[in-house]
């Protein structure tokens, strides 16, 4: 890689929230300081969005790039450890299902266990198919130990993390600024196009400095101060798809044990989520302001948290989609800038992620590739609608009766997850297509969850005789959940290796 002219190719970076930090970090960790140089230009007087506590597991990928220590990552974000989301109420009120960073054990003859499951259920009373997940057996006991601490099927899980947002970008700062990132402090008041090629030449900031580069990456959040407005990339729309529109955030104090997940409750007109942090709890409620008024929101958010509220309730407001290109001349949108999905699946972070290292894959020349472009543009568009349609498959079949909550349950499906779910309900598999975040447990944790059971199953699991298969399955039950009891709590496991220092 380099310049024009055998320049090194000059990277600018708009924003510094969580998307700015993590891609200057990890584009200073892989591009040698002869081939690029990497300049973040970030206002403390606009400050970042400072939500976004939860993470799914692929973040282990990117602090393993990073070389991140993980003890020192927990303790220095105020961190706890992530095995899944425990959803309340989402089915139908009483319904409680997780949805676990795991799946339901090897295949038997073939076959995935919950196909077994669903031929047992059909006989007669079986333990909830949550308890064949690793993941729960530690999670409903507040245990946690990290996979490699467990042997055999106790460890075919994997782990995230809960953090404080605001002491996760500083964290990131320190790497990235330690790898020769130049941090620039500023309001940009434009991002400038060369009148004859349509890109963007510099970055003009208030006060008349101008910041000039080759590739601009555009993580100035809602805003999207270069994709969305220099650039006039329009957005996709996803709110017939997905009412929530609004989120109310408040902290409160901790109380009683550290859980090691996240819990999300379905409300009246959404849905409100509890994230555990050592010193502790952040809480949301995100909903539909077509169907609740901010101050209803609020009020069912605060009954609905334990502990003391240590500030006021922030309103967030968002529309969900994304742009309909990501890469448009020199200019990439990551994080906000480039779309927003409800945080219901913590995916905001694994798209930050995915979209840096996909830079990466389709930058190898200092002048981005028109086709280069089109391919990176193919794949994130098509990352991003399936996760949407997961979070979607969320809502789509429950059998609650508020007013949000019969609409979602009778709306147009978007074709690719209505051909899911046409066929698990014939067959109880799930086909899954290109560039999904979320394979077949994750599906099948949701929709078992919710009691959407398939009219069917694989006829193939008749290869094994009922009176074999029971033992098989409660073996490994039993299985699961002794060593689920030999792991430590979830709070003594952090005391131990990872207390951040306001806990101590
Ligand atoms: C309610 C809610 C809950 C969420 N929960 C989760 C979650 O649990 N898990 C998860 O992964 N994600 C979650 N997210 C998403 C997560 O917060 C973001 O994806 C993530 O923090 C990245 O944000 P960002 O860096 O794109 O934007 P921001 O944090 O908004 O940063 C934007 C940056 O651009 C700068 N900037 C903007 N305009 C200018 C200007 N004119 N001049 C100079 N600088 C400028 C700002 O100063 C800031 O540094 C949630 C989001 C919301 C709204």
């Amino acid at each position: 890689m380099g310049g024009p002219d055998g320049q090194i190719t000059r990277f600018v970076i708009a924003g510094g929230g969580s998307a700015g930090w993590i891609t200057a970090a990890v584009l200073a960790r892989i591009l040698p300081g002869t081939a690029a140089s990497i300049t973040l230009v970030e206002s403390e007087d606009i400050g970042i969005i400072g939500v976004g506590e939860a993470t799914v597991p692929l973040i282990g990928q990117l602090n393993a790039l990073l070389g991140i220590h993980e003890p020192d990552f927990v303790a220095a974000t105020n961190g706890t450890f992530k095995l899944g989301i425990e959803f309340v109420d989402w089915g139908e009120k009483g319904n409680h299902h997780f949805h676990g960073f795991g799946d339901f054990g090897d295949n038997i003859a073939g076959l995935p266990p919950h196909q077994y499951w669903l031929r047992l259920q059909e006989k007669g009373p079986i333990a909830p198919l949550g308890e064949w997940s690793m993941p729960w057996a530690a999670a409903r006991r507040d245990r946690f130990a990290p996979p490699q601490a467990m042997k055999g099927e106790a460890a075919q899980f994997r782990h995230a993390y809960h953090f404080d947002a605001a002491l996760y970008a500083a964290y990131l700062r320190r790497i990235a600024e330690a790898s020769d990132v130049t941090r620039v402090e500023g309001r940009i008041h434009e991002a400038v196009r060369d009148r004859e090629t349509g890109l963007v030449s510099h970055l003009l900031l208030d006060g008349g400095r101008s910041i000039e580069g080759d590739v601009f990456i555009d993580c100035t959040g809602f805003a999207s101060l270069l994709l969305g407005q220099a650039m006039n990339v329009p957005f996709r729309d996803w709110s017939a798809w997905l009412p929530c529109d609004r989120a109310a955030a408040v902290p409160s104090s901790r109380s009683g044990r550290l859980t090691p997940f996240t819990r999300s409750t379905a409300r009246s007109a959404g849905w409100q989520w509890r994230i555990p942090l050592q010193t502790r709890t952040g809480n949301g409620h995100v909903y539909a302001s077509r169907f609740i008024s901010d101050d209803e929101a609020v009020a069912q958010l605060l009954t609905g948290i334990d502990g003391e509220p240590l500030a006021e309730p922030r309103l967030l407001h968002f529309t969900p989609g994304c742009r309909e290109r990501f890469w448009e001349g020199n200019v990439i949108g990551i994080g906000l800038a480039a779309g927003f999905l409800e945080p219901l699946e913590s995916t905001a972070i694994q798209l930050i992620q995915t979209g840096v290292l996909r830079i990466l894959d389709f930058l190898p020349k200092a002048h981005p590739d028109p086709a280069l472009a089109a391919e990176y543009n193919r794949q994130t568009a098509l990352e991003y609608e399936r996760i949407r349609d997961f979070i979607i498959a969320h809502y789509c079949r429950s059998r609650r009766n508020e007013p949000l909550w019969r609409e979602v349950a009778t709306m147009d499906l978007p074709d690719t997850l209505a051909h899911k779910l046409a066929v698990w309900d014939a067959c109880g598999s799930i086909p899954l297509y290109d560039l999904e975040s979320h394979q077949e447990p994750s599906w099948v944790s949701i929709l078992v969850g919710q009691g959407v059971l398939p009219h069917s199953h694989n006829p193939r699991i008749r290869m094994i005789p009922e009176e074999q298969l029971r033992p098989v399955m409660e073996q490994r039950r039993q299985f699961l959940a002794q060593a689920a009891e030999r792991m430590p709590m979830h709070d003594y496991f952090i005391s131990r290796t990872c207390a951040a220092p306001q806990a101590a």
